[in-house]
């Protein structure tokens, strides 16, 4: 047993592996597969097995360093890799990738040179921007030009369908008319090519509204989900969509209490900026009792994102290192060596898994 150590960050892929279950039940109920993105745990390897054995068809990461731990760990799975790739990428793409997400000709043709050095066929979606304004390609008649081009000109290359990214950037919604935009470019590309495509991936976890609704464009056969499985908080926060049947204790942090006073609430000086060089305010509430955590921002991003599991407790604030607790009003008698629970978002878990000095467990 590896020895108990904190901050830590505990992964429950019993639940886990019911939530990849659930939304590939959900998908496959419209004919869609599911794409496992597995960046929001860092492309932890047992988070990615559970993609695999809860039945998602792909596993997709943003990054290749994440496909090849996969890989190497034994998972079978075909490969996606979802942030379109960088040039300086092209070899380690095709060794590891069996599809990617693309849209700049001089990159697909460096992908098709290597992928004839490799002697491999590589796959490939363009990728439309619908107007999240981050990847693709927003003028659509170049989109049908370089699908052309792929059809015709190159030969390791082979492009297996089209798809959008939605609600990152520009915070665009995954409407049913704005899925319905993308299978229009799909049709228009098939009629160019005179055969159909193989896939039409029709965005992440917020797509799912479309299949919640019953209004998500026939044709649509692929998304690309992480936040919906691996905390499945979203919808339900921002949306207010019915996340009952997906689990939401795949993900906690962990954290130790290294300090234990009443202090008062307000600092006591003269006020100048904090370690991170903001301007803050701080609310005099009089003395109150606090808790000091081993864990602070360098290890989970915003303290704000934190969400309390303990009953009257308060996240007041952080540093690099330290978290402060108000403790008041808590039901428990918080003492030094006790272990505060926290639940947590997609953001969160994205920082807690990428930090080296944070405890990855698994219950
Ligand atoms: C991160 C990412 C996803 C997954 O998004 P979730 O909201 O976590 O489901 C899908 N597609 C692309 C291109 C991404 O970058």
């Amino acid at each position: 047993m590896m020895k108990e150590r904190y901050p830590r960050l505990e992964f429950n892929l019993a639940s886990l592996k019911h939530n990849v279950a659930h939304t590939v039940e959900l998908c496959g109920s419209c004919g869609i597969q599911v794409a496992g993105v597995i960046k929001g745990a860092t492309g932890d390897v047992e988070v990615a097995r559970t993609f695999e054995q809860g039945g998602a068809a792909f596993i997709a990461s943003s990054r290749l360093e994440q496909i090849e731990d996969a890989r190497n760990a034994g998972i079978e799975k075909k490969m996606i890799l979802i942030r379109i790739p960088m040039l300086s990428e092209v070899e380690d793409v095709i060794r590891l990738c069996d599809i990617s997400l693309n849209s700049e000709l001089e990159v697909l043709k460096a992908l098709n040179e290597e992928a004839c050095r490799q002697g491999k066929l590589h796959k490939v979606i363009l990728m439309a921007d619908l107007g999240d304004l981050r990847e693709g390609f927003w003028d659509k008649d170049e989109l049908a030009d370089v699908a052309e081009y792929i059809e015709n000109k190159m030969i390791n290359i082979q492009l297996v369908g089209v798809g959008t990214n939605l609600g990152c950037y520009g915070s665009v919604l995954p409407t049913a008319d704005k899925l319905q935009e993308l299978v229009d470019i799909a049709e228009n590309i098939e009629k160019r090519l005179g055969r159909e495509l193989e896939y039409i991936s029709g965005g992440a976890t917020s797509s799912l509204m479309r299949i919640m609704d019953g209004n998500i464009p026939k044709r649509i056969n692929l998304l690309r989900v992480g936040e919906g499985i691996l905390v499945a908080r979203d919808l339900e926060e921002f949306y207010g969509y019915d996340l009952s049947k997906f689990r939401h204790d795949v993900v906690r942090l962990k954290a130790e209490v290294i300090e234990v006073k009443n202090k008062p609430s307000h600092p006591v000086g003269e006020i100048g900026v904090d370690a991170f060089g903001h301007k803050m305010e701080y609310e005099d509430r009089g003395m109150r009792k606090r808790a000091l955590l081993g864990v602070g921002k360098v290890d989970y991003g915003a303290p704000c994102d934190l969400i309390p599991l303990e009953k009257g407790i308060e996240v007041l604030g952080a540093s690099s290192d330290h978290t402060i607790i108000d403790i008041e009003d808590a039901e428990k008698d918080w003492k030094v060596g006790d272990i505060m629970e926290f639940d947590v978002n997609y953001a969160t878990l994205v920082y807690l898994s990428n930090c080296r000095n944070v405890q990855i467990a698994y219950v």
